[in-house]
């Protein structure tokens, strides 16, 4: 043997173990779900994580079982992340705002067994009841609560489940290919998709997503993810801040801008993420306190396109940095981040802006590149606008319990965005060949829109696009052709979705027109209604 050296398996249980042992003392401030503020520390979460693990192998969990949750950032969530995948089982994180059925097609795909919920979720629980058929245990996020177990039957307290358990847990030794943690993602077509995560590409992602020119987490900071983490990991700022002791400030169900400007000044935050509807939502509730957020540096924003206005409006009044990233469920999330290079540094301010709006350039450990149609590779001139393709240590490859890989033949990941890519790698999302719609940082899925419009006696055809909103970035529209004689208006229209999508996915308006555009393939072009309908929500 010429020499060796040693070989570690990247874990996720290392990470905690780290910042237990590293920044044991530094604070952990929760937003509880009943109101109030808690307060722990990473070396809390270190052995609440274990305590857990021991409680889940208690209840009978093995290697592999998946875990859901449908909670808040909070501190309890956090343990959850922490325990679940250092034990070895799989965190299932799901987004409570999803439609029952879509709740209860995620739960059943993932065979979840322990369904862990926060208090305000617990009427969803109650309601899917009998419809979960792999669920053992529903464990609520709290103490025993009398009210809450009348309402779920053998209903578990989390609280009491750590309370049975003592510290001497000790992390199993893993191999760190095994999956860590799931989150669906709204397909463009049929069921959500899951997105199974694995030790190695979360600890990779937590390397390499926040070196200097990516998130720059550290140790100084007080970091708020108003990101919720049921979306693609808080953006991985759990493992992120764990490994590099950050503060940690979860925000609890208060995501409206006066309760962040609160949390912000009260906590001396420095940096915060999330979409731009929550950050639109802050300025007003800065504008309306007369806080300046003086602790607060910066603010990083994806999840939807950048609105201009905002740059100026952080910097010029809060000294803000705002920094805009762009990822997916399938890329863990982070895909680009916008930092600018020494050559931007001597331009002017708003020279610097427009550079900015932009999407970004990939960290090392992931790669992009825009194709045409038939796949051909476009080049990073900038101008040329094609497919968004994307590969990497953190890139999903198949998706779960898919029985074929999603990549191209030639191993990329297809993203459904369309984009150009500059000579520096700086990324601009021009479009998007996905139907999906994205309101204020949530899915809404056309291909649902459109059935239940078509199945409506009076509508012949219809397709659902995302028109650009001042508030939610996108909301749906439907664009509808009337069976010929029918008599049904816009209202008998939007009606009609009422009870059969969540209220909020109910489309702001319904245009009528004698006939769709269809292109070569049959389908309905979705670029031209956009172009033509794309506007219709703005004033
Ligand atoms: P999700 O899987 O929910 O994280 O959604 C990923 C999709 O959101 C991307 O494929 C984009 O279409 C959109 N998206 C995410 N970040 C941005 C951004 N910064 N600008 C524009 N679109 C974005």
């Amino acid at each position: 043997m010429l020499g060796k050296m040693m070989y570690q398996p990247l874990t996720i249980s290392s990470v905690i173990e780290h910042a237990g042992r590293y920044h044991g003392d530094t604070e952990i401030v929760s937003v509880e779900t009943a109101g109030g503020l808690e307060r722990t520390t990473w070396g809390g979460i270190e052995r609440g994580a274990r305590r857990l693990a021991a409680a889940l192998e208690r209840l009978g969990l093995e290697k592999g079982d998946r875990c859901a949750t449908i909670a808040w950032n909070n501190r309890r969530h956090l343990e959850i992340y922490f325990g679940v995948a250092g034990a070895g089982m799989i965190c299932h994180t799901i987004n409570p705002r999803l439609f029952p059925e879509q709740l209860v097609y995620i739960i059943n795909h993932a065979e979840d067994r322990v369904l862990f919920l926060d208090k305000t979720f617990l009427p969803i629980a109650a309601k899917l009841g009998d419809h979960l058929k792999t669920v053992e245990h529903v464990v609520l996020l709290g103490p025993r609560d009398e009210e809450a177990a009348a309402m779920v039957d053998g209903l578990k307290f989390y609280d009491e489940l750590m309370a049975a358990e003592g510290d001497d847990y000790r992390w199993p030794e893993l191999d760190e290919l095994m999956p860590s943690s799931l989150c669906y993602t709204s397909g463009t077509t049929g069921h959500p998709k899951g997105v199974l995560y694995t030790h190695r590409s979360t600890v990779l992602h937590t390397v390499a997503g926040n070196q200097p020119d990516g998130l720059a987490l550290s140790a100084k900071d007080s970091v708020l993810p108003v990101v919720p983490m049921f979306h693609v990991n808080a953006w991985g700022v759990p493992y992120i801040t764990a490994a590099n002791g950050s503060k940690l400030v979860l925000p609890g169900p208060g995501l409206d801008g006066a309760s962040l400007v609160r949390l912000i000044d009260g906590e001396k935050v420095t940096i915060a993420l999330g979409v731009p509807t929550i950050w639109m939502g802050l300025l007003a509730a800065l504008a309306e306190s007369g806080s300046t957020a003086e602790s607060l540096k910066r603010t990083v924003v994806g999840g939807s396109a950048l609105p201009p206005s905002m740059i100026p409006a952080f910097r010029d009044k809060y000294g803000v940095e705002l920094i805009h990233a762009w990822g997916m469920t399938e890329t863990s999330p982070l895909g680009t981040l916008n930092q600018l290079l020494e050559k931007h540094q001597h331009l002017a301010e708003d020279a610097q802006a427009e550079i900015r709006l932009g999407q970004g350039r990939p960290p090392f450990g992931v790669e992009l590149r825009v194709v045409e149609e038939d796949g051909a590779v476009l080049p990073d001139d900038g101008v040329s606008q094609g497919s968004l393709q994307i590969r990497g240590h953190w890139i999903v490859d198949t998706y779960f319990k898919a029985e074929e890989s999603a990549l191209t033949m030639d191993g990329w990941f297809d993203t459904g965005d369309v984009a150009t890519i500059d000579a520096d790698g700086y990324m601009i999302i021009r479009d998007r060949s996905k139907d999906i719609i994205k309101s204020g940082g949530e899915w809404v899925s056309s291909v649902e829109l459109e059935n239940i419009a078509i199945a409506h006696e009076g509508i012949a055809n219809a397709a659902a696009i995302a028109a650009r909103h001042e508030k939610w970035d996108e909301r749906p529209v439907v664009v509808a052709v009337k069976v010929p004689g029918a008599d049904v208006s816009e209202q008998d229209l939007i009606g009609f979705y009422d009870g059969k999508v969540a209220s909020w996915q109910v489309p702001d308006r319904i245009v009528f027109v004698d006939e769709l555009p269809i292109g070569g393939t049959g389908k309905v072009l979705k670029k031209k209604l956009r172009e033509e309908f794309g506007d219709i929500l703005m004033s």
